[in-house]
């Protein structure tokens, strides 16, 4: 059974139900406890979770009014995770914030605060309930994520996601490739295709585990964790 590094955060019930069905372990892992580069030594994959904003002195630019900040130490905790989970080829999996915190970590900008800075968006903090349909996403035919959503897909590559979001990636990091967006032009997905399995989602796929929409995501994750340290 792969172990598999969860960053805390405030509310972890869905991602430890999503990976635990999907066969995996999971680990709680956070700053203050032991270093990324040793978590890495003994984990099969890294789950990065939802939670509030990367302080944008990491990407170069002041705060928005609108900044929500994540735990102390959080950002520099996860950064260190992203660079020792990419080095080793450990497979990732980055959730919202962890998106985020992926682009950041390899070189890109966030948009900090959607809907005072994009006209016209989408409304893409929406809520409750956690698993209510805010909007689709065209999910590109020939990317990792196409493969891991199966049947969720609908005709016209289409899929329809929850969203909790008031940020999202920018400018692109460097070696990042989109691989779902809103018709609003919002990014919702992001692939590393440098390594075997890194994969970003903006939205929340873990608060389907009820209903099973997203299982299959986890499903490959955990595989993918398990191939890599069985
Ligand atoms: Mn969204």
């Amino acid at each position: 059974m792969a172990v598999i590094a969860i960053a805390r955060s405030r509310r972890l019930d869905d991602y430890l139900e999503s990976v635990h069905r999907a066969g995996g372990y999971p680990l709680e892992v956070a700053d203050g406890g032991e270093q990324p580069s040793r978590i890495i030594e003994r984990v099969g994959g890294v789950l990065l979770t939802g939670g509030g904003d990367v302080d944008p002195s990491r990407y170069g630019e002041p705060q928005h009014a609108a900044f929500d900040p994540a735990e102390p130490g959080r950002d520099e905790f996860e950064a260190a995770l992203v660079a020792a989970a990419l080095a080793s080829g450990t497979p990732l999996l980055a959730i919202c914030r962890g998106m985020q915190v992926l682009n950041v970590a390899l070189g890109g900008t966030l948009i900090q605060d959607i809907p005072s800075q994009i006209a016209g968006a989408l409304p893409h903090s929406v809520s409750p309930p956690r698993d209510a349909i805010a909007h689709s996403v065209t999910v590109e035919r020939d990317s990792r994520l196409h493969g891991l959503l199966g049947d969720t897909i609908e005709p016209g590559d289409l899929c329809r996601v929850n969203s909790r979001h008031h940020q999202s990636v920018a400018r692109l990091a460097p070696g990042l490739r989109v691989t779902a967006s809103a018709i609003d032009g919002i990014i919702e997905a992001v692939e590393y295709p440098a390594v075997a399995f890194c994969v970003g989602v903006q939205w929340h796929p873990e608060n389907f585990w009820q209903t099973g929409e997203f299982q299959s995501l986890f499903d490959g994750f955990v595989q993918a964790a398990s191939a890599r340290r069985p």
